[in-house]
């Protein structure tokens, strides 16, 4: 649908036309007239979808410029969503002249308050800082009109609800909430509940899914092989951007030091990283100077990087939700792109329920072989003997050129510079990859595959909830450097989170033993616990 038909003024119009977007998505077609009548919304929808416009150009519509207090207030999971959110909606407000500012943890408090000098009308930032400032009396959201939660879903993952709470608490009983999330786990419709009035509830279905788009295949092969079937495919695919998934953080680390072993631009992204290492690699990412980001779901969850050609699930994950989510990171916004899922054997019912949940077959691949890396590896250094060539100077070294041009034939030297150019040797550096306790055998296979999404969904999201409370902590005290800098009493909440994860932990590691013996007696450990067990060490 054309967003002229959405009820837009003039000035939005054009500002959308400037930005490049022609049709509206289905999540912004069916929530932004709602919003702009002054309704409470709900969206729902996958990653990718366009929910950051679908609420950022209400927003935008309403913002009074005459007006000096935040009308507009973002809050959002990690810096950089926030920084990602903010970005999108300085652009779309640019015309209108809507000042936007974004603060998060990780940073100089001093400089965000000076930045809050200038009154912006929208304010974006994660619930730690937030809740910071607002107490600081550097922000002051009791006149603000518009609240959105969005990714409330990660919030909540992350350990938010608290914070979210409170952040809610400072702002006017009747403004207008909105709420945005990919999965609908029942304690976020008990938050629009708690803290919405009346919401519309707006689903869009996750067929509407862009995952047409994606080419999607599997390979199978034994667990000790993959790194080696992994780097061979790199090899024959050439991806330009790709995003490798890891199940946890050692898995992350271990790949992203093999592949630049193996020669490859790749870097690791996961929670444990400073704020600092993590933008940083993001940063290098999107300027191409690394072009294999390896991530947790965790870290890649909800980041608009684009062009991402292809997935490599190098693990596949244990959650449908999961693989859906991560293939959403390619095939964005009308582009095509490619993905494949690594199984061993024993799990291919995973990769069956991922198949029920997406209604796609994957397309099996055969394992590419060395002499088709080797081929492939050599064709990819085409582009660089290119430049190289183009860059040499013949007349500095021209008798050894001479001596070799007597030597050998053109095709000889040809061949032996894009050897040299493709690094075959680096194909053979060994890696070692620890292994990952093994997916739980999948109890019933693709049983209970109730289609209905939404419901299903939230399930399986509240199986991985208890994880996810743990999970939350690590990634807070990864945050953490900004609530230990300001001290105080959120200072104590986080610290006392992080020892009930170490509480968790030792728990984990009994269950471990436990859930090993059931496991060898086919009992099958309850599915909650076993995908806990896995969660948490991500
Ligand atoms: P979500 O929050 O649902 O994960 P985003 O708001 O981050 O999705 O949008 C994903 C990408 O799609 C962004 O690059 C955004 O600029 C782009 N996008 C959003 N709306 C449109 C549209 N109507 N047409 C084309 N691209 C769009
Ligand atoms: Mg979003």
């Amino acid at each position: 649908m054309k967003f002229s038909e959405l009820g837009l003024s003039q000035d939005i119009l054009d500002a959308i036309t400037t930005h490049g977007y022609v049709e509206a998505t289905p999540i912004q077609e069916k929530t932004i007239p709602l919003t702009l009548s002054g309704r409470d919304v709900i969206g729902q929808a996958q990653t990718g979808t366009g929910k950051t416009a679908a609420f950022g150009l209400p927003i935008l519509e309403h913002i009074d410029l005459e007006n000096k207090n935040i009308q507009a207030l973002i809050v959002s999971p990690t810096r950089e969503l926030a920084i990602q959110t903010a970005d999108e909606l300085k652009k779309l407000g640019h015309d209108k002249h809507v000042d936007v500012q974004v603060v998060f943890g990780g940073a100089d408090i001093r400089r965000q308050i000076q930045n809050l000098k200038s009154h912006p009308q929208i304010l974006v930032g994660t619930p730690g800082r937030l809740l910071d400032h607002i107490n600081r009396k550097t922000v002051k959201i009791e006149h603000v009109k518009t609240l959105v939660l969005d990714e409330a879903d990660e919030m909540l993952n992350m350990g938010f609800l608290e914070d979210i709470e409170s952040i809610i608490k400072n702002t006017p009983a009747d403004r207008q909430t909105l709420l945005f999330s990919a999965t609908m786990p029942p304690a976020i419709k008990r938050i629009g509940v708690k803290f919405m009035t009346n919401p519309e509830h707006v689903q869009i279905e996750a067929k509407e899914l862009t995952t047409d788009l994606v080419d999607q295949y599997f390979v199978r092969m034994r667990e000790n092989e993959k790194f080696d079937t992994m780097t061979r495919i790199f090899d024959v695919q050439a991806p330009k951007l790709a995003i490798v998934f890891g199940r946890t953080k050692r898995r992350v680390e271990e790949l992203a030091r093999g592949l630049e072993a193996r020669g490859y631009h790749a870097a690791g992204l996961h929670g444990d990283l400073t704020q600092q290492m993590r933008s940083r690699v993001l940063a290098q990412f999107k300027s191409h100077e690394i072009n294999i980001l390896v991530a947790t779901d965790v870290a890649a969850r909800g980041l608009d990087v684009k062009d991402v050609s292809h997935v490599y699930n190098f693990d596949i994950p244990q959650d449908p939700e999961s693989y859906v989510h991560r293939i959403g990171r390619t095939g964005r916004a009308g582009a095509e792109g490619v993905s494949v899922t690594f199984v061993s054997p024993n799990e291919m019912d995973y990769l069956r329920a991922v198949e029920d949940l997406t209604k796609k077959r994957m397309t099996a691949l055969e394992p590419a072989s060395l002499q088709d890396a080797r081929v492939g590896k050599i064709k990819n250094a085409t582009g660089e003997v290119n430049k190289i060539v183009n860059a040499v100077n013949v007349n500095e070294i021209q008798s050894e050129v001479d001596k070799l041009t007597s030597q050998y034939s053109s095709e000889q030297l040809a061949a032996a510079l894009l050897s040299s150019v493709a690094d075959l040797e680096k194909q053979n550096t060994p890696v070692e990859i620890t292994r990952e306790r093994p997916l739980p055998r999948r109890r019933g296979g693709s049983g209970g595959s109730s289609r209905n999404g939404g419901g299903r969904g939230g399930d399986r999201r509240r199986g991985g909830n208890g994880g996810g409370g743990y999970r939350g902590n690590r990634e807070r005290r990864s945050n953490g450097g900004d609530s230990r800098n300001n001290g105080g009493q959120r200072r104590e909440a986080r610290e006392g989170g992080a020892s009930n994860g170490e509480r968790r932990f030792s728990d984990y590691k009994r269950r471990d033993g436990r859930s090993t013996e059931r496991h060898s007696n086919n009992g099958g450990a309850p599915r909650q616990r076993r995908e806990f067990t896995v969660r948490e060490k991500d």
